[in-house]
């Protein structure tokens, strides 16, 4: 049976920890690197609530792809978020691991997942990087073009259902042919994205940002960050899975991670 180094080897083999961006955090948060396991439960944010979920199906490891600790901390006490975290999966046994910009870099990586999910074909980096490790979004064509209201239906229904849903700048007539996406925080590859697609899809576009892009240029669809990313934690689990066989069993959290938990349309009033 595996141990958790030889997990964190294999994800590494994946999603070399080298090519994280610098202020990133990745690799093996808490446990024991010699213990044995048998069962890995992914999600996307190692919240409490997906540490309990571990527990209950009695994981040995966590992995997720974003981290517990993106910046120094000095303690861990258990009445804090993150130290309540690790004094709840070290009591149990349980192992965290993540790879968070290492994923996003990686081919495959987040956006292929999200590429995948979209049914796209033919592709490639929106931004090229070094090595074949490197490179942020991905474009690809559709197989076979639809309007920017039929491809927003789809993309609603590839994505998992969140409370936010999904938002839609654009003419609804204008024809999706080539399409471009960054799973997570996509805003700074709008520019070049833009360039190259028929429409953007992505999260956490930022108003200004959206206000000043032309609005006969590439649509854009923003997502919860979320939902562009889970796509990769499906891929992740069937990833491990096809590589250790039925030596150890691989589980995808039931518990959503997206922090919005309702969406009012109502139309309000401009004063
Ligand atoms: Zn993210």
């Amino acid at each position: 049976m595996p141990n958790v180094a030889d997990l964190c080897d294999l994800l590494d083999r994946h999603f070399p920890p080298d090519t994280a961006d610098s202020w990133d955090s990745v690799g093996l948060i808490c446990g024991d690197p010699a213990a044995t396991v048998s069962r890995v439960l992914f999600g996307l944010d190692p919240t409490i609530e997906v540490i309990h979920e571990a527990i209950e199906v009695q994981a040995d490891l966590v992995v997720t792809h974003h981290p517990l600790f993106l910046t120094g901390v000095h303690g861990v006490s258990r009445d804090t978020l993150g130290g309540r975290v690790v004094h709840e999966a070290i009591s149990h046994g349980i192992a965290l691991f993540n790879a968070h910009t290492n994923a996003d870099h990686a081919n495959p990586g987040v956006s292929d997942a999200l590429a995948a999910a979209l049914g796209l074909v033919e592709c490639a980096p929106i931004q090229l990087g070094d090595t074949p490790f490197t490179g942020a979004g991905r474009i690809g064509r559709l197989p076979y073009t639809q309007s920017l209201s039929e491809f927003a239906e789809h993309v609603a229904l590839a994505l998992p259902e969140t409370a936010g849903g999904i938002r839609i700048s654009g003419d609804p007539e204008k024809v999706i042919d080539m399409v471009a996406v960054c799973g997570g925080s996509g805003d700074f590859l709008l520019p070049l994205a833009a360039n190259l697609a028929d429409v953007y899809v992505t999260s956490d576009l930022k108003h200004h940002r959206v206000l000043d892009h032309p609005r006969d240029a590439c649509a854009l669809i923003d997502a919860s960050h979320f939902a562009t990313e889970w796509p990769w934690v499906l891929a992740v689990a069937s990833l491990v899975a096809s590589e250790l066989g039925s030596g150890v069993s691989t589980l995808v959290s039931e518990v959503r991670t997206d922090p919005w938990t309702a969406h009012n349309a109502s139309p309000g009033v401009l004063a």
